[in-house]
């Protein structure tokens, strides 16, 4: 497979690291097929991979990384800590079983995966990623799925921002309240589903412009989330479009086709509520 040459941009996170702006993910990835999937999509040019512990699948994604040949500072991986592991000592452990598993030394982001008010944990989970941060076991720490409340609370109670915060954010769903106050409190946001699961690549608006620019859907529309400034981690175990996924950088949407794609939101997710998502 032929290497994509156009650099991926980086966005210089909070804590000065630097994340790639296209990643890779792998949820719902098998373990069997995931060894192959990375090994693709590094061999055409990502980064950036995207796993969790819920996933089942980081030492796989370890073991594709070793065997790539690449340098284990050209790759960005990051990893989650899953509902199961809320606590300050439950979390701790979690982000150990994770390094062991991924066998790559230093995690390069760690993030909360979920916030599970119901636990009511997350702030103490936060204090220990601070420290995992504090004792170099994790380059950059930060959430996901983080409503404006719980942002506000473990900023409150622990003084420290999170660097990213990973979200549901597609043209349907684009997220306008939370990427506002990610921008005033300096957070990056991480689009999840960015292409929707693939629900809105036959909206016709998208395929219009898609065709205007002589590019697929899943082109335009992760152009988009490049263009709003997002972090973007497409999935896919299909070379073709993991190679399609990365030729987005050689293009450019106007400000009409960016205004259109905006026009799409309609405040529907496709996951789950992260007020009341306990495990999935
Ligand atoms: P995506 O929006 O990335 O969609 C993936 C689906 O779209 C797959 O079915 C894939 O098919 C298909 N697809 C990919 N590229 C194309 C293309 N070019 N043309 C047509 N279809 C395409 O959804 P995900 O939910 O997988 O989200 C991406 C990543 O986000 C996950 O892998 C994970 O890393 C992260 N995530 C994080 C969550 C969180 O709570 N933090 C929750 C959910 C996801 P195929 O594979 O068959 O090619």
């Amino acid at each position: 497979m032929s290497t994509h040459t156009d650099p991926i941009p980086e966005i210089e996170l909070r804590d000065g690291v630097s994340i790639p702006q296209l990643g890779f993910g792998v949820f719902l990835v098998p373990a069997a097929e995931t060894e192959s999937a990375v090994a693709a999509a590094l061999a055409t040019g990502y980064r950036h991979i995207d796993t969790a512990s819920g996933y089942r699948n980081e030492a796989e994604v370890g073991s594709a990384v070793r065997a790539s040949g690449l340098d284990r500072g050209d790759v960005f991986i990051t990893t989650k800590c899953f509902n199961d592991a809320h606590g300050y000592d439950e979390a701790k452990r979690a982000a150990h079983l994770s390094l062991e598993r991924l066998d790559l030394g230093m995690i390069d982001l760690y993030l909360i995966h979920w916030p599970v008010p119901a636990q009511d944990r997350y702030v103490d989970t936060w204090r220990a990623f601070i420290d995992l941060q504090a004792e170099g076991l994790v380059r950059s720490i930060g959430v996901s799925n983080f409503q404006p409340a719980h942002l506000q609370r473990i900023i409150a109670e622990t003084g420290v921002t999170p660097a990213v915060n990973q979200i549901e954010l597609h043209p349907r769903m684009a997220q306008g309240e939370l990427r506002r106050l990610h921008r005033e409190l300096g957070i990056a946001t991480t689009a999840w589903s960015p292409l929707a699961r693939g629900a809105l690549l036959d909206d016709p608006a998208i395929a219009a412009i898609a065709q205007r620019h002589g590019r697929t859907p899943a082109q335009t529309v992760l152009r988009w989330h490049l263009q709003i400034g997002n972090v973007v981690i497409p999935k896919s175990i299909t070379p073709e479009r993991i190679r399609e996924n990365i030729e987005i950088f050689d293009f450019e949407l106007g400000a009409d086709d960016i205004a259109a794609i905006d026009g799409l939101e309609r405040g529907e997710r496709i996951g789950p509520d992260p007020d009341t998502f306990v495990r999935p």
